[in-house]
């Protein structure tokens, strides 16, 4: 290395601000999550995709687009020391899933369905449920142009809250229409904002004339009076745009999926056309956007491929499983089924192995260590155990050793008798452990 070498600070280190450590048992609620969205995305015929979390810079720039917050002002930029490339950090994933669909040629033989999970970056003010780093979960439906498959996304998020038993979110939809749409209504906005320039605050004075379909977005209070009198984006769309606005909501209205058509909805990424919506809760504070998504078809082009129609969502990790604790879920560990009481540490060799053997059978087992002192006493074993919520103690003292036996006294049902079973058959005792691990 050639850089000036920073030397090492005497004191306590801590991480970055706005990027969390997850510990247990938040952990547990994390995988547990995560686990339940592979299985629905297996019964929605999603697979996986996992890109890098570092792409080029010019990626986000041309896929996100210059005046967003994200490029603007979000990204984790820096330069490849050994090139001098600029690469960042993913704020998002969906450019990099258009980046490898292109670059591997992923739709030669039809449309795909993918999901990833995985950390985004965003430099924003850390606050409950805004985060640096953060994981999203997200699912892409690339090369499919009908509006059911827009409708499949969102029965499928749907499907997800009713599965984690989340309640309180709520459906928001729009339509953002195709670009020569938009430019008609875009002049009309220009036009409506400029008779009411006075109004306008600093950010959407920036806006007026690079994006002000963002103004619309404003949680400024003193212009939302001008922003609700403002022309709406739904009355300028076409035939096409309308009736693959009306299949998605008469899809959901057979289905049961109640939502809300919020002309005002837009989204912080330029690559939208047609569909957007978001669910949202009003549970979460200021920070209620829990999932969103909408349809892309002009992504593939302005990433360099030919025009291929896309549609997906992506959901803030943190902030479901937040609305789900609210709800009353908990992470809990995953069940412990044995704790090994150990007194004599000469027959440790020997008990690792008979430990190993119930471990390939399916059983979780803790094993009692040694401290500087020994083994401790009994005692002190039996309540590690009781602690460690374990169903059995096994207890290899000095006369099961002896015997070739260890003894299986179970922790959590009183009625239930002691046993003492050959070490050599341990395994058969296993079977007989109603669902082991
Ligand atoms: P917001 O309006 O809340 O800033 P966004 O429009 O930037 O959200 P997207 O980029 O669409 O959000 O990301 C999808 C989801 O990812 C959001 O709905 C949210 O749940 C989550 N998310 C976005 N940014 C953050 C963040 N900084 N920290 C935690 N979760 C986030
Ligand atoms: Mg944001």
């Amino acid at each position: 290395m050639n850089e000036k070498v920073i030397l090492p600070q005497a004191g306590k280190l801590t991480g970055v601000k706005g990027m969390n450590d997850l510990l247990p048992p938040d952990s547990a609620l994390v995988e547990w999550f995560e686990a339940k969205v592979r299985q629905l995305m297996a019964r929605f015929a999603y697979r996986n995709i996992r890109t890098p979390i570092v792409e080029r810079t010019p990626l986000f720039v041309r896929g996100l687009g210059q005046v967003t917050d994200i490029v603007e002002k979000e990204m984790y930029c820096f330069e490849d020391r050994l090139n001098g490339d600029s690469l960042t950090l993913r704020p998002e994933a969906t450019a990099g899933v258009v980046r490898a669909a292109l670059e591997h040629s992923l739709l030669y033989d039809g449309g795909k369905r993918l999901y990833y999970m995985g950390p985004m970056f965003r430099h924003e003010r850390p606050q409950k449920g805004r985060y640096r780093q953060f994981d999203q979960i997200g699912a892409e439906a690339l090369g499919f142009p009908g509006a059911e498959v827009d409708a499949e996304l969102i029965l499928m998020a749907s499907a997800l809250w009713a599965e984690i038993g989340l309640r309180d979110v709520r459906l928001e939809l729009n339509s953002l229409g195709q670009p020569q749409e938009r430019l008609a209504h875009r002049q009309a906005l220009i036009a409506h904002f400029e008779q009411h320039s006075d109004a306008l605050d600093e950010d959407a004075r920036r806006r007026l004339y690079s994006n002000p379909l963002r103004i619309l977005d404003t949680k400024n209070p003193h212009m939302q009076s001008i922003v609700n009198a403002a022309p709406k984006l739904l009355d300028f769309l076409g035939e096409a745009s309308l009736a693959h606005f009306n299949t998605l909501k008469s899809i959901l209205e057979t289905n049961g999926v109640a939502y809300t058509v919020n002309p005002r909805l837009v989204r912080g990424m330029d690559y939208y056309n047609l569909t957007v919506f978001e669910f949202v809760t009003d549970r979460l504070g200021s920070q209620g956007t829990v999932c969103a998504g909408g349809r892309y078809d002009y992504l593939f082009e302005q990433l360099g491929g030919k025009s291929t129609p896309a549609v997906g969502w992506a959901l803030g990790v943190d902030r479901v499983l937040e609305l789900a604790k609210a709800s009353g879920l908990t992470g809990t560990e995953p069940r412990l089924d044995a704790y090994a009481i150990i007194t004599d540490p000469t027959a440790m060799p020997l008990i690792m192995g008979v430990l190993h053997t119930l471990r390939t059978a399916g059983v979780s087992v803790q094993m009692h260590t040694s401290s500087p002192d020994g083994m401790g006493s009994m005692k002190s074993q039996f309540k590690r155990a009781d602690t460690s919520g374990a169903r059995y103690a096994l207890i290899f003292g000095a006369d099961e050793i002896k015997a070739q036996r260890v003894t299986i006294k179970p922790l959590r049902d009183a009625a239930a008798q002691q046993v003492t079973q050959p070490l050599a058959s341990l395994a058969s005792w296993a079977a007989t452990l109603q669902s082991p691990l």
